[in-house]
């Protein structure tokens, strides 16, 4: 119990830190799988982003070269020289080709011309002519950095135009090895952003009509919505615009954009591809939901299973407790027993003290009977009756124990022979109190067989073998009775077991015999009667006496079979002897089998037999057994027409009620009578009110076991209608009955006298 519950516990301890682990496990996945799906959707985005970034960049870094390569196209032209920088700038010729053409073809917002001093010869603004000094002079502080550059100066500013750039060795062999200059950069001019592009004018063709240092040509492209709107349609990002302030809203992008010098020019603003959306949108939330619905899913599951083990654990617990114990009382059942016993026995070996272990086997007697007139249900309650008397009375360290239906079991440690006898007294004493069961008074006793250790056994398996045998013994001594164990015992009890396995095999082979003793008729010495007998001629024991292997029989539940075997027999030899009445015993145990008196039915039907011609020989007993149902048998069998004397009587309580209760045909005085007639008055005051009764209800008395003569006449002067015994004849085997009745016809005319020989026989 206490072991099964610690398992129990254990389990659960196991269960919950597997539990723990799932839950643990399960929710840093959960978590991990969130994270990695939430960083790849930023990271996706963020990258993009960067790309993007780098995409406007390139693109912006390209316009520069193609503010470059414009002006490329009219810088590097001998007419350029010709018409700029021989000493007068040709200013119909400058508005043409390079103030008209670069603003209308290319949208450059202002053109200028620096002569090699980097002084403004020529400026065209807002599609005319102006006053070139004055124009320049809005613009000089940021556009002289540029000029700087393009002059040779080290750069300061971010390198831009590297596409451009890239193709400066070719742009030499072009030239006729004329070296090129420029600069391109983007920067904050007059507070707006702007390219700022400066390209020196050199011939193309002539390289010798070039002199001294190259003029410049500047121009300015104004970084407006235009110029955005144009980069941003060739990256696919068409909403792409600088803006003086803004900040990240989801999918629209501020960038800081800074001018090459460093200063700030506002943010590029567009909307991003965002491909991790779909990742940190959909599939982010599916995720995170999946997780959850797994946990919870989990959790569910652990619970499930949690409950679904302590069931398991309680019903196995259960189950283990069941196993051990009776369903009806609770109490602990063989098995548990004798473990409790083997317990106390090895603790007895290993202290070596003086106690001593005892076991006390309980059987109701009569248990049966109660279950069999008042059902079952009250057999029940009368076991139940029992436990909950002998429960209290009992010490806490004993072990009361229910083995079957009516076997109860007690184990003690005692410290002496005393105890255990103050033990089966207890017993005794508290089950002699009578029971209340279904509203009916019953009356138990009990059988007690005692075996205590070390004594008679030092395993369970051997003490619970002696406590049995002392209990068998006690049962067979005529119950109501304790008996402690001893070694003649186990001899008698194995002899016993022994004649039963034989007495078995001998019903089955045929190897019993029925005897027939006859009755002599006070009246005229004529036989009227024969009682039939059996005989077992064991063949290494030679002759067994009934007095032995009956009651054998009747224990081990072979009586039914050997009953009915007498009953035909006796029923089948009676056919011999037709104006004999053959008498036929029955144990109280036949009485038990519903069947008796269809048994008799069928046979006398089956043997052609008058009724009339059988007498059935019962004991007191049978009257004292379930009275009610033995009567309604007894009257059933003379309602047949068979006949029924009382066997034995005087040796039992020898009530005369039962004379008065039940109509028998005869009533047989027990031999004990007939051989004390001598010594003692009362027998002889008994057999005379025997008789007066008896013959006063119309019944032959007869008188049993009269050996001798002396006896025969004491029995005639008192009355007794018949004479049984050896004095006679003794039960002789079927085949000499005719024998006997031959010698006792010849031998006697009218007087009951036995004739010598077969007296002898
Ligand atoms: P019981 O019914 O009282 O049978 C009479 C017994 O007394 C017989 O013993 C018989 O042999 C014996 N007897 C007869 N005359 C004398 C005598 O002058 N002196 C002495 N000492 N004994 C005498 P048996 O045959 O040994 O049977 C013993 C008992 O066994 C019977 O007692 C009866 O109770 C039982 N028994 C015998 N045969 C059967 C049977 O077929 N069925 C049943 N149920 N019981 C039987
Ligand atoms: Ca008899
Ligand atoms: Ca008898």
């Amino acid at each position: 119990m206490v072991a099964g519950k610690i398992n129990a516990l254990r389990q659960n301890n196991d269960l919950r830190r597997l539990t723990l682990l799932i839950g643990v496990a399960l929710a840093l996945f959960g978590v991990a799988l969130i994270v990695v799906v939430a960083y790849a959707g930023w990271s996706a985005n963020r990258t993009a982003v960067i790309r993007e970034r780098q995409l406007v960049e390139n693109a912006l870094d390209n316009r520069v070269s193609r503010v470059l390569d414009e002006q490329k196209s009219i810088a590097w032209w001998d007419d350029a020289i010709t018409n700029l920088t021989r000493g007068r700038v040709n200013t119909q010729w400058a508005d043409v080709e390079y103030g008209a053409f670069l603003s209308e073809t290319y949208h450059h917002s202002e053109v200028f011309v620096l002569n090699d001093h980097d002084a403004p010869v020529y400026a065209y603004i807002g599609g005319a002519r102006v006053d070139a000094a004055a124009a320049y002079d809005l613009v000089r502080p940021v556009i002289a950095k540029v000029v700087a550059e393009a002059r040779g100066a080290a750069p300061t500013l971010r390198s831009r135009a590297r596409a451009f750039e890239a193709g400066r060795s070719r742009y030499r062999e072009q030239l006729g090895g004329i070296n090129p200059r420029w600069s391109g950069h983007i920067l904050s001019v007059q507070g707006r952003p702007a390219v700022v592009s400066v390209m020196s004018i050199v011939p193309n063709v002539t390289p010798s009509l070039l002199h001294g240092e190259p003029y410049l040509l500047v121009s300015v492209v104004r970084i407006d919505d235009a110029f955005m709107r144009e980069l941003g349609d060739g990256l696919l990002l068409p909403d792409l615009r600088l803006v003086a302030a803004g900040r990240d809203t989801g999918a629209l992008t501020f960038e800081p954009f800074s001018a090459d010098d460093g200063a700030s020019l506002g943010y590029l603003q567009w909307t991003t591809k965002q491909p991790g959306k779909t990742l940190l949108l959909f599939i982010l939330p599916l995720v995170a939901l999946g997780v959850l619905l797994a946990g919870m899913l989990t959790a569910v599951m652990i619970r499930r299973l949690k409950r679904a083990s302590n069931a398991l654990a309680t019903r196995e617990a259960q189950a283990r407790h069941d196993s051990l114990h009776d369903p009806l009382c609770g109490l602990p059942n063989r098995r548990q027993f004798t473990a409790q016993l083997q317990e106390e026995l090895d603790a007895l070996v290993v202290t070596r003290n003086s106690r001593r272990v005892v076991v006390a086997c309980i059987d109701i007697d009569r248990f049966k009977d109660v279950n069999d007139t008042m059902g079952h249900h009250a057999g029940d309650m009368l076991v139940k009756a029992v436990a909950d008397r002998l429960k209290p009375c009992l010490g806490p360290t004993d072990v009361l124990a229910r083995f079957g239906s009516d076997e109860f079991a007690v184990l003690r440690t005692a410290a002496n022979a005393q105890e255990s006898i103050a033990l089966t007294d207890m017993l005794q004493r508290t089950l002699s109190r009578d029971f209340e069961v279904m509203g009916q008074t019953v009356a138990v006793t009990a059988s007690i067989g005692v075996a205590e250790a070390p004594e008679h056994g030092f395993s369970s398996d051997e003490l619970m073998r002696a406590a049995d045998i002392a209990l068998y013994q006690a049962k067979s001594q005529g119950r109501a009775r304790s008996m402690v164990f001893c070694a003649e015992m186990a001899a008698e009890v194995e002899q016993r077991r022994e004649i039963e396995v034989q007495l078995r095999a001998a019903i089955e082979n045929d190897a019993l015999d029925l005897y027939y003793q006859p009755l002599i008729s006070c009246a005229d010495g004529s036989i009227r009667s024969a009682e039939a007998l059996l005989r077992w001629r064991h063949p290494e024991r030679g002759d067994i006496a009934p007095s032995v292997f009956v009651p054998i029989a009747e224990e081990a539940g072979l009586m039914p079979a050997l009953g009915a075997w007498v009953i035909e027999r006796a029923f089948a030899d009676s056919a011999r002897w037709p104006d004999l009445e053959i008498a036929v015993n029955l144990s109280p145990v036949q009485f038990r089998h519903v069947d008796l008196s269809e048994t008799l039915h069928r046979l006398a039907r089956k043997h052609r037999l008058e009724p009339s011609r059988i007498l059935f020989e019962v004991t007191e007993g049978v009257l004292l057994e379930s009275t009610e149902r033995n009567r309604s048998i007894l009257d059933t069998i003379r309602a047949m027409g068979f006949r029924v004397a009382l066997d034995d009587f005087g040796t039992g309580y020898s009530s005369l009620r039962y004379l008065a209760d039940f109509r028998f045909d005869k009533i047989k005085i027990d031999r004990a009578f007939v051989t004390s007639i001598n010594e003692r008055n009362r027998a002889m005051t008994i057999i005379k009110a025997v008789v007066t009764l008896g013959r006063g209800l119309g019944m032959d008395i007869v008188a049993e076991g009269v050996e001798t003569e002396a006896e025969a006449a004491a029995m005639r002067m008192l009355g007794v209608t018949q004479l049984q015994g050896f004095y006679f004849s003794r039960p002789v085997p079927a085949n000499e009955v005719a024998g006997v009745l031959e010698a006792f016809a010849r031998a006697t005319h009218g007087e009951a006298r036995a004739p010598s020989q077969i007296r002898a026989g």
